[in-house]
């Protein structure tokens, strides 16, 4: 095992999620702490013309795969990276793909899975990876020190970005990607892609949230305006979902997505233990419920007690005001 640490770079319509910039500045601190290099994989339509930023970014290396790739494929390409670089850390975005994929290469490598980290840092020789635990309740500190590499998720929005100082010069290589018949156990039917002019919910500076309290979907209209006023992300507790008042694609949760913005607006949101395990890490929380007595209040860095249809229009007016 090499001191490297190679990143598991994602794409979104051919160009690179936020992501890959967040696992490269840690994977270069990282590097840096254990004396060895940063690289960086990226598999699909676009990997070649993504390669450069990676580079840029700071890999030494970044190793490209064109061709599409379902999960046992990637998980072989990967594989070949692992086998070639060595690393000692395998990083990925928290994600659909990485979900299908990491746990795999990790057992393929012979390494070990951390999955939503949101701490990573070299120790004793090692690495010590921190990880919210029991629906968030705990936090979960482990040391890996092999054999094989530590692959881990980490958490959007819980690392500082870093861009080097200077543009890196990294080299280009091909990866290998086949896929074989024995892939073919799930087939894609559809890709149905979700248009919004928002930012990708799991990766928002900003996120608004509404309950099961708006009533209905167009009284999200009122979510959503508050969320274009900041420019933010819109989300939902999994109450309003089940009701039919926002898409399964905003639920955050335990059992919808894992947020970790440096705002949350939850807007008459109880604060079940299932909403916090997906928003608890977020840097500030805003709460506005007309209950003084909901839970939420108690994880809240600031509060407001009131009506959030009378709320949440004052507040989207002042924003809009503050931003010109
Ligand atoms: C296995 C399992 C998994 C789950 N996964 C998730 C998950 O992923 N995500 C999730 O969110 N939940 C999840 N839940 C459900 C969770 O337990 C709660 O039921 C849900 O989060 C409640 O949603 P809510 O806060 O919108 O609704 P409620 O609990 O009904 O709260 C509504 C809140 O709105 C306030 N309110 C009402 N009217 C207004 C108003 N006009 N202005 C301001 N405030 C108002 C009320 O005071 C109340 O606090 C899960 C449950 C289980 C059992």
């Amino acid at each position: 095992m090499s001191n490297d640490i190679l990143v598991v770079a994602e794409l979104k319509d051919g160009q690179l999620k936020k992501s890959a910039h967040e696992l490269l500045s840690v994977a270069r601190k990282l590097a840096g702490e254990l004396g060895g290099k940063a690289h960086a994989a990226v598999l699909g339509a676009g990997a070649s013309g993504a390669a450069g930023e990676l580079a840029e970014w700071g890999a030494e290396s970044v190793l490209a795969g064109e061709a599409p790739a379902g999960a046992l494929a990637a998980v072989r390409a990967l594989a070949g990276a692992v086998a070639s670089k060595q690393p000692r850390a395998v990083l990925f975005g928290v994600s659909a793909f990485s979900r299908d994929v990491a746990a795999r290469l990790a057992a393929r490598a012979g390494g070990a899975l951390a999955s939503d980290a949101i701490g990573l840092k070299a120790e004793g020789g090692g690495l010590q990876v921190v990880r919210p635990v029991c629906a968030g309740r705990a936090i979960l500190t482990a040391n890996h020190a092999g054999p094989g590499p530590l692959v881990a998720t980490l958490r959007a929005n819980s690392f500082e970005i870093a861009k080097p100082a200077a543009p890196g010069a990294g080299t280009v290589e091909a990866l290998e990607v086949t896929a074989a018949e024995a892939d073919l156990r799930v087939s894609v039917k559809e890709f149905v892609a979700t248009k919004s002019e928002r930012p990708e919910l799991t990766e928002a500076s900003i996120v608004v949230s509404g309950g099961r309290s708006l009533g209905s979907a167009e009284h999200f209209k009122v979510i959503y305006a508050l969320a274009d006023a900041m420019g933010a992300a819109a989300g939902a507790s999994r109450a309003a979902v089940d009701a039919g008042y926002a898409p399964h694609a905003m639920q955050v949760g335990q059992t919808g997505k894992t947020v970790s913005p440096a705002l949350y607006v939850a807007c008459g949101i109880s604060g079940a233990i299932q909403h916090l395990a997906g928003m608890r890490t977020s840097k500030y929380i805003v709460a506005i419920n007309k209950d003084p007595n909901a839970t939420i209040f108690k994880l809240a860095d600031f509060g407001i007690v009131g009506d959030l249809f009378e709320v949440c229009p004052a507040l989207a007016a002042e924003v809009k005001k503050l931003r010109g």
